[in-house]
């Protein structure tokens, strides 16, 4: 499934490691047992509820009546009065319908947050996460995991006494380097606004009044002239501080602090060193010369794309919101549901040049907001007076989004493409040290000739093994993957594998899965990091000539189907170009080549292709991925492409087939 993959791309997967790091590893205590109690004694309850839960949040009291008790943790009725008033102080919005099995809030950031019943996995944005228990139906509403609910609005509930407070959090912290410079991006629960409350040339402190935090603790950051972040809380219960010290490499520079967004700040720093692409303790010489031959041009990272403007234009049938972007850069874009008609377009690997953008619009535009999401990402967010059709296409500057006036009634909530324009020289030395061998019939294949790729391209690999393939089966072990009716993803992918490797063994081609039971790869306790390179490794070390990872896709509702391949490297082009031509006749629709930052194939050394096989969550492409005749039939298809690209394009060492 491709959320559970998304969130490995670099920055979430940052995130998710640094609060891996920072949240203490002992298990939290259960203060809601505690708080449960309390409030047992202290009020009593309605008959269909276990509980009620009254907390102050900012200068309100909010009473939580829908409360039941579920697994020795609360759970949170969503037409629970309380719950709606917590919501709108917070400016989120809650999107259910009575019967409905997904619940879906959206964030003031604006994140979605989604709930399905029976399913304990929920999904904040991109990241796919394990609540303490499954939402459930009791009467006519659902009930949430109320901790979760409570962590994804960035707020934590804390007991003072008797009383019980809504703290919002210093949720993350997330540091990035790149070149010499730092941006540490502070996102909270509440408007930060933080002061330097002292300076000097080690260290600077930083304080953020209002917001408690669980990330306390000392990083070690060592890149970019931050030695070590340190994060403590200190204040009360209901008035929280959270200091952030940052302690500071020789010479290093400290902008002030800014935010361009009230929930987001950026602190950023200038440190003294070389370019460095990891993140490393050693430290160069004070005063060394800038050394011209130390690095080579091709290994310094590709400049981010730049947002230069966004226009708003007139026409016949509405507007079109044009966003230049000089480089190239993928985006993702996403759209919330009638009565919520917001969408938001993210164009990542991009900085934003010039001040952030805040406008009011005309119908059927609300307004637009364009500003630096997170140190790589730039959001446009448009607000729409209803559900308008949308269009979005790559222009030659950049991306264009067409409003139209007419309401769309079935429409695409959300996806994915590239933008490739203006070549920076960066990219210009790049595509001199690595040619890019696109083959002139590919142009034929869609909109692919703007494609281009990052450093990474891989078009000089050879296989110490031009004979082998490793089939990589996706999830597994204690990561079913998607599950939907009877099916589970980590089952139907293996299944896949098995076909696919006695197709190619009787074909001739040493094959090795990087599992052939119900496992892990590396280990069930493993970071998504871990498990990922794992797989990788199987490939790497052993020098194969492809790597192929199976998946099935899934979808928060049961609209999309299809076959979608997707790749990261220039060189893993042609191989997903001929499997996906074979993969044409499969019975889905084919949604054709993503060119995205998922790990396994970003991180195999040879040509790598991820496919989501088809939906589980489509009742079409759910029938075709039960059957074993549709498996066998991929498997085939999948088998005839990795012949025909093996003839198509030999390596310097090719076996006879
Ligand atoms: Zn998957």
């Amino acid at each position: 499934m491709l959320n559970l993959i998304r969130r490995f791309t670099a920055q979430i997967f940052k995130i998710l490691v640094y609060q891996h790091t920072l949240r203490p590893s002992a298990p939290r205590p259960n203060r809601y047992l505690a708080v449960f109690g309390l409030c047992l004694a202290l009020s009593a309850a309605p008959a269909w509820a276990d509980a009620t839960i009254t907390a102050t949040y900012g200068s309100q009291t909010i009473r939580f009546t829908h409360v039941a008790s579920q697994n020795g943790s609360e759970a949170i009725g969503t037409q629970d009065p309380g719950f709606a008033a917590l919501l709108r102080a917070t400016g989120a919005v809650l999107t259910w319908k009575p019967g409905e099995r997904y619940v879906m809030i959206t964030t003031a950031v604006p994140v979605v947050v989604s709930f399905s019943v029976g399913d304990r996995r929920y999904d904040v944005g991109p990241i796919s996460l394990q609540a303490a228990f499954a939402p459930y139906q009791s009467g006519s509403e659902v009930y949430l995991p109320f901790d979760e609910v409570l962590r994804a609005l960035d707020l934590d509930l804390r007991q003072d006494g008797t009383a019980l407070y809504l703290q919002p959090q210093l949720a993350s912290l997330d540091v990035s380097t790149q070149g010499g410079r730092a941006t540490i991006v502070a996102h909270g629960g509440a408007p930060l606004r933080p002061r330097v409350v002292s300076q000097n040339g080690a260290a600077v402190v930083y304080e953020f009044d209002g917001v408690g935090t669980t990330l306390t603790g000392t990083r070690a950051v060592n890149a970019a002239g931050i030695r070590t972040l340190q994060i403590a809380q200190t204040g009360s219960v209901r008035d929280p501080k959270t200091l952030v010290t940052v302690t500071l490499s020789p010479g290093a520079s400290v902008q002030p602090p800014h935010s361009n967004d009230d929930r987001d700040v950026v602190l950023a720093f200038g440190g003294t060193e070389q370019p460095q692409q990891t993140q490393s303790v050693q430290q160069p010489a004070p005063n060394a010369p800038q050394d011209s031959n130390a690095a080579p041009a091709a290994a310094a990272p590709a400049g981010p794309a730049i947002v230069t403007g966004v226009t708003v234009q007139q026409t016949a049938d509405g507007y079109t919101v044009s966003i230049a972007v000089s480089g190239n850069a993928a985006f993702e874009w996403h759209r919330l549901r009638d009565p919520d008609n917001r969408f938001w377009v993210d164009i990542s690997g991009a900085q934003l040049q010039g001040p952030p953008i805040e406008q009011d619009e005309p119908d059927p535009l609300v307004s637009l907001r364009v500003r630096q999401n997170d140190p790589q990402t730039v959001r446009v967010a448009i607000s729409l007076l209803g559900p308008k059709a949308l269009g979005l296409s790559p222009s030659a500057t950049g991306l264009n989004v067409e409003v139209s006036r007419q309401d769309a009634s079935d429409v695409a909530r959300s996806g994915s493409g590239s933008i490739g324009s203006v070549i920076s020289s960066n990219e210009q030395q790049e595509a001199l040290v690595t040619p890019a061998p696109i083959d002139e019939n590919d142009a034929g294949d869609g909109n692919d000739t703007t494609w281009k790729f990052g450093p990474r391209d891989g078009s000089d690999y050879v296989p110490s093994n031009p004979r082998l393939i490793v089939i990589d089966p996706g999830h597994g072990g204690s990561d079913p993957g998607s599950q939907h009716g009877a099916l589970r993803e980590a089952d139907l992918t293996l299944d896949m594998a098995n076909r696919l490797r006695d197709l190619l063994t009787a074909r001739g081609w040493q094959v090795r899965m990087t599992r052939d039971t119900d496992v892990d790869v590396y280990g069930a306790d493993a970071s998504a990091k871990q498990e990922l390179q794992a797989r990788d490794d199987v490939a790497n070390n052993a020098g194969a000539r492809m790597f192929v990872s199976l998946h099935a896709n899934a979808f928060i509702n049961s609209g999309p189907y299809g076959t979608t391949c997707y790749i990261s490297k220039q060189s893993d082009w042609a191989l997903a170009r001929i499997v996906n031509r074979h993969l044409a006749s499969d019975g889905t629709k084919n949604d054709g080549i993503v060119k995205s930052h998922l790990y396994v194939t970003l991180h195999a050394h040879m040509p790598a292709v991820l496919i989501e096989t088809a939906f589980l969550t489509n009742p079409d492409d759910y029938a075709l991925l039960s059957s074993s005749a549709w498996r066998q039939k991929v498997a085939q298809e999948i088998a005839d492409g990795i012949g025909e690209y093996a003839q198509a394009y030999p390596v310097s060492n090719q076996p006879a087939l």
